[in-house]
Formats: C-alpha cells, structure tokens, sequence
C-alpha cells in the first residue's frame, strides 16, 4: 500500500561487541545506513588502528571482512541514501572516509565539529561539507520513505545523538551511546518524556555495561569533586589525561584549575575543541582569555605553519615557563609527550590524573610513564567514570521507552539484557529483522 512501507533493519556489525557499530534500515526504495564504526579491536585481539586501512583497496578490507558489506555503502552503484551518525567516536564513525563521497551525511553541529578537530589532530576524517546535512534537535528530516528525529543525549563525546526513525506507522529508536549519569541527566528525561505516549516497535539499545562487573556509581558531579580534590592535593605540576572531545569531563577539569587557583595549559589539540564549542557553552576562549595558555606539542609545533598556529599563538607556553612554577598549572598530558617534550625526564614530583577507560594503562607507553613517573617521586591517580548507561539505568530506560521488543547492540553480552529486561530480541550481524 503507498504509504506505509514496511520497515526492516539490519544489524551488519556490533551485535556481539562493543565498537563497529553498523545499521541498515529499508523502507520502501529508501535505505538509510546508521553509524560506521571501526571495530574496536582488530583481527588479532589488539586495539584496531585506523593507520592499518591505508593503501589497502575497499575490495581487500571488505574481502578481509574489515568493511562490513552493506550494499553501494564503500562501492558499487546502488549506495545507501544516506549515513547518520550519532558521534564522533572512531568506532561509530571511522569508516566515514571509506563510504562512497555521494552519500549526504546527517549528524549534529556538535558532531560534526568533534570529528573536524579529530581529523586536524587524531587521525580521524571530518565530514566534507558538500556532504553534511545538519540534523537539529527536535526539527524531524524528511529522508525518501523515513522521517528522522535526533535527541541530544550524554555520552562521553560532545554533539551525541540518539535517533527516532520512522516510517509509515513504524517506529525504531537507536539509542547510540547515552549514559543516565552524566554531567546533563536532563537530555534522557527530555527523551523519555518526548517519546511518553509513542509507540515504538524497536529499541536498539547499546549494552556496553551488560554483564560487566559492578560499578559504583560515579556521576560525572561525583568526578568532578574527585578532581576538585586531587587537583588541589597535588604539590608539583599536575597533568591531565582525557580526550578532549569529551567536553563535559574537560569543563570538570577547567573548574577544577580554577578552585585550585592554577591555570589550565591545553595543548594546541584542546585548544582547538575548546575554541570550537567556546561560545555554545559560555567556556574560555583559548585564542584571547588570561585564564588559560596554550602548549604546542613537538608534533604540533613541527607542523607547517597553519591559522592554528596563529590562532593560539598569543595564549602560547612554553616548556621552560611550566617547569619555572610547575605547581601552577594544570596541563593536558599524553604519553607521546613524555620524550618529544620532556625529554624523558618530566619535573620531580609531578602528579598525572587520569581520566579514560583504564584498559589503556596496559598499553607500553602507559607503563613506561608510570615507570618514569615513580622514578621521578610522582604518581599516576585514576579519576574516571563510564559515558555507558549503568545496567540499573538501561532497566530504566528501556522500561519508559516500553518498545514492543528491545534489541541489544554495542555489546559482548547482549544475552544479560534477557536477564534484565523482557521482549529481548537478538540479532545475528547481517540478519534482517521486520520491524513490527
Ligand atoms: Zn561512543
């Protein structure tokens, strides 16, 4: 019947674990792809490197299963008619750069901002302007067949979205990456209570926490007093290590330089996050304000000279300013910095906070900083919370959103949520699901 087409959706990667996220829904003739996310890990059980797809052709990484084939979405004739993401992170959205360029792109101002400084300074891809659709909260898009609406949600990257798409009479909302107890709880209330009295036929509901071990509960409110705490027990230089694209955790630590009366140096990458978003959430601007300075990385400052260089240029630190009154600042820290710019030796007693998920202490250059450190009468402090729902907040929230059947993605346990929640339905990667 014209009109109500029938909808179905297809997980093609994400079912059985967390990262690579990659959904096609159908409607009609119009296909929609959600989310093209990197695999977290690779083939050999290590932390997947977007370096490792240079110079290898679409049809090898698709051949290798690297690609999740979808059809037209990196080749072919017959592409998708659009790709939504729901933010920046590389394993929702690192395989922009291999989809077929004629593809329009819809994602959040925030998003696209996030993935502009990931691609100036993390490796990452920014979504070319010819193909970005600016997708508004609230102001549902008209795409072929579906009607699209995006709500802002927390999560651990500035400009997330969870997505409402419809069809004819259907409904199905992906809830992307979301957590209840963040710095703005009020972004999942506003949901809830938008979607109170509407049908919905499918949840897609990230799982990350699904059967992990138990958490405390830390709200991003509770961190903050942590590294009020911290920042001011620090004697030496305090350094900070976080991704900057998670602006909330970085609003924590400018306050927290504040209280303690040390001025926060962000590297130029920080700087640049900063500068974006500046404005919208009434933040220090790192181009002109006093309160804050800004460090150029070895790496940074070797670039050719760019508008950024300029940019920052009267905010600008050096080195050799920080080490005079180390216990001054607050400084934005990764492990590359400790030779290319501390020349292995970073100033006695120094205190690193570190503020990301803790798997990456494993990492080489993470113990050999914590090596360094303790050699040099500093310490390492943990100060971290998750950007993924709680599983006592997913209760919550899929029992609100009372979808006809709820399935689980972005998860290594996607049977828990049959524990937790009734009308589980479970999919295969690539297994096509009628929704309704
Ligand atoms: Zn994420």
């Amino acid at each position: 019947m014209p009109g109500t087409p029938d909808l179905s959706l297809t997980i093609y990667r994400g079912t059985t674990e967390i990262g690579g996220n990659c959904v096609e829904l159908r409607a009609g003739p119009t296909r929609i792809v959600v989310d093209v996310g990197v695999p977290l890990i690779d083939s050999r059980g290590e932390l997947f490197d977007t370096r490792s797809l240079k110079g290898k052709s679409k049809q090898s990484l698709l051949d290798e299963g690297i690609l999740p084939n979808v059809p037209g979405l990196f080749r072919g004739d017959l592409h998708p008619d659009a790709i939504l993401l729901s933010h920046a992170h590389l394993d929702h959205s690192g395989f922009l750069g291999q989809t077929q360029p004629r593809i329009p792109v819809y994602a959040s101002e925030g998003t696209s901002k996030m993935m502009l400084a990931g691609s100036v300074f993390a490796n990452g891809e920014e979504i070319p302007k010819k193909r970005f659709r600016k997708l508004q909260p609230g102001r549902p898009k008209t795409i072929g067949d579906f009607r699209v609406t995006t709500f802002p949600v927390d999560h651990s990257v500035y400009g997330s979205s969870a997505f409402l798409i419809e069809a004819g009479k259907k409904t199905v909302l992906y809830s992307g990456d979301l957590r209840l107890h963040g710095r703005n709880p009020e972004m999942a209330e506003q949901l809830l209570k938008a979607l109170k009295n509407q049908t919905m036929d499918a949840l897609l509901m990230e799982g990350t926490h699904l059967g992990g071990s138990r958490r405390q509960r830390v709200t991003e409110h509770n961190l903050d007093e942590q590294i009020s705490e911290q920042v001011q027990r620090a004697e030496g230089l305090a350094l900070v290590s976080f991704s900057p694209q998670h602006v909330d955790r970085l609003m924590g630590f400018l306050n927290a330089a504040k209280n303690a009366g040390r001025t926060f140096v962000a590297d130029a990458y920080t700087a640049f996050v900063i500068y974006l978003v500046h404005r919208q959430l009434d933040l220090v601007d790192p181009s002109a304000d006093e309160e804050i300075r800004v460090f150029y990385p070895y790496y940074f400052a070797r670039k050719r000279r760019s508008k950024l260089h300029d940019m920052f240029r009267p905010r600008q630190i050096t080195l050799d300013e920080i080490r005079q009154n180390p216990s001054d600042f607050l400084m934005m820290f990764r492990p590359s910095m400790l030779d290319s710019d501390f020349h292995g030796k970073l100033p006695d007693g120094a205190t690193v906070l570190y503020s990301q998920w803790e798997g990456y202490l494993d990492r080489q250059d993470w113990q050999e900083t914590e090596r360094r450190l303790a050699a040099s009468g500093g310490k390492l402090v943990p100060v971290h919370t998750s950007g993924h729902i709680l599983e006592e907040d997913m209760v919550r929230f899929v029992r609100e959103i009372d979808p006809r059947v709820v399935i689980p993605i972005h998860t290594l346990r996607p049977e828990r949520l049959g524990d937790l929640c009734e009308r589980v339905h479970r999919l295969e990667n690539g297994q096509a699901y009628e929704v309704g």
